[in-house]
């Protein structure tokens, strides 16, 4: 078995874990590995790339024990670097927009709270080179790729131990400090790894709903004025929070792979757009007793979804929802004299979403979706889609101090799957966070 010795151990190759590198190595760390079970440094990196640069979207302020001002000064820092890649471009300009403000009324007079961020994109289709772009900053890093992080042990020393597999190779590697930022396909590895080493953990709210496509054209007068619209709904029956969330204009609508389950998602490439547009319509679920673990009840919903759809996410048009149908294949991409055909740019079985979403849900997302049809008219159009489930699982969350150092001393957390961000942009500022924590650490041992 072969043993490396670094100072400090990063799990994630996102932008929580790059942007982590970055900063350890401007702030004269050394010895550092950067460990991904995938072959290529990215994490979701290569997903789309909005990139929102607002402290209200994606920053969890109170998780992160940051003030508006701090806030805007990573985002300003993390920004810098964004931009810097040349195919990463401006979508959505705030200042002295007349067309943001008469949005923001028509919102208001329909008890809706409009939110138009600073947005920039990159595309799937650049996501390699921003990815290569971001390497290029962390020279002095060992990246271990294709290498799985099974366990972590305290070495008996004040470090780690990180017993990880290469193919069919066992690996041990061990540091100082380890920062777990291991996303959310690494969320619930990391639970379990972390109850073994005495780690607290809480259960934080969760995002389910639906991912709704519709003709591009429909939702023009929005997205070309704010690239990803952030309309959110208190609604009027249950007193929910209910958001818009990662708009795709000329985007296509995404199958994520679980191992029990699949989830929809959406993203656009730079330069191939469809006809569509796709935004996540998302309702925040947080329980109590008997039942906290908000984990479990998101997974069992995706479980019924994944059953009654054969193994594939379910959709459905509105024109059937609205008569309380459900779809079927024959009548789907069917043109009729009314109204033009609108092509599914995802493949997903044709059926009823109500089967598998919980009614408070499904009314929560209902309601939403007809305000939403006042302030911009048509998107309720009959052939308009809803695909389920749109899952977002940030519900672990790990208390830390301000530095992001857990409960056991020397372990760090960042990003989205210890419940720290919920985007990019706050990823990378966790990771920039965790850090400079792990270097105060080094500087007074
Ligand atoms: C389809 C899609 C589109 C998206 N679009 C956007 C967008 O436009 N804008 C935006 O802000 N956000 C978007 N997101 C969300 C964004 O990708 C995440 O918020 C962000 O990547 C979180 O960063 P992270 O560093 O916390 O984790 P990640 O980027 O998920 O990185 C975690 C890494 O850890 C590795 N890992 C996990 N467990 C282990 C282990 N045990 N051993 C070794 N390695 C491990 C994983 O392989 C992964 O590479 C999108 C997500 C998806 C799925």
């Amino acid at each position: 078995m072969e043993q490396d010795h670094y100072n400090v151990i990063i799990i994630g190759s996102g932008p929580a874990g790059l942007f982590a590198a970055m900063r350890l190595e401007r702030l004269g760390i050394d010895r550092i590995a950067v460990i991904d079970r995938k072959p290529y440094p990215a994490g979701g990196l290569l997903n789309d790339g909005k990139l929102n640069f607002d402290h209200r979207i994606g920053i969890d302020l109170d998780e992160l024990q940051l003030d508006p001002s701090t806030a805007n000064r990573y985002i300003e820092e993390v920004k810098r670097v964004f931009v810097g890649f040349p195919e990463c471009r401006q979508v959505t300009m705030v200042e002295n927009n007349i067309k943001i403000d008469s949005l923001r009324g028509m919102a208001r007079e329909n008890d809706v709270e409009f939110i138009a961020p600073e947005q920039w994109h990159w595309g799937t289709d650049n996501g390699k080179a921003m990815v290569d772009y971001l390497r290029d900053r962390v020279k002095a890093t060992a990246f271990l790729l294709g290498v799985d992080v099974a366990s972590i042990e305290e070495d008996g020393k004040g470090g780690y131990r990180c017993f990880c597999t290469e193919e069919q190779k066992k690996v041990v590697c061990s540091a100082k400090a380890v920062l777990a930022a291991p996303g959310r396909s690494g969320a619930y590895w990391f639970r379990d790894a972390a109850d073994g080493l005495g780690l607290r953990h809480t259960f934080g709210p969760i995002d389910v709903g639906i991912r709704f496509e519709l003709q591009k054209k429909f939702y023009d007068t929005v997205t070309d004025t704010v690239y990803d619209p952030k309309f959110i709904f208190n609604t009027a029956r249950h007193h929910d929070r209910v958001r818009t969330f990662c708009t795709n204009p000329g985007g296509r609508v995404r199958q994520e792979n679980y191992l029990n389950f699949k989830l929809v998602n959406g993203d656009t490439l730079s330069g191939r757009k469809t006809p569509n547009t796709n935004f996540a319509l998302i309702n925040t679920v947080a329980l109590t007793k008997p039942l906290s673990d908000t984990t479990e009840y998101g997974r069992m919903i995706a479980m019924q979804f994944f059953l009654l759809g054969g193994g594939s996410p379910i959709v459905q048009r509105v024109g059937d929802f609205r008569e309380g149908r459900r779809s079927s294949r024959t009548t789907f991409n069917s043109r009729t004299r009314h109204f033009d055909a609108l092509k599914a740019t995802c493949k997903a079985v044709p059926g009823d979403i109500t089967l598998g979403m919980p009614a408070r849900i499904i009314d929560n997302l209902w309601e939403s979706l007809k305000k939403l049809d006042k302030i911009v008219p048509g998107i309720l159009h009959p052939s308009s889609l809803m695909y389920a489930p749109e899952i977002k699982f940030f519900d672990t969350r790990f208390p830390t101090d301000a530095n992001l150092e857990t409960n056991v001393k020397g372990i760090f957390v960042a990003g989205d799957g210890a419940g720290k961000s919920r985007g990019i942009v706050g990823a990378a500022i966790s990771g920039i966070i965790a850090a400079q924590g792990i270097a105060e650490k080094f500087s007074l041992s």
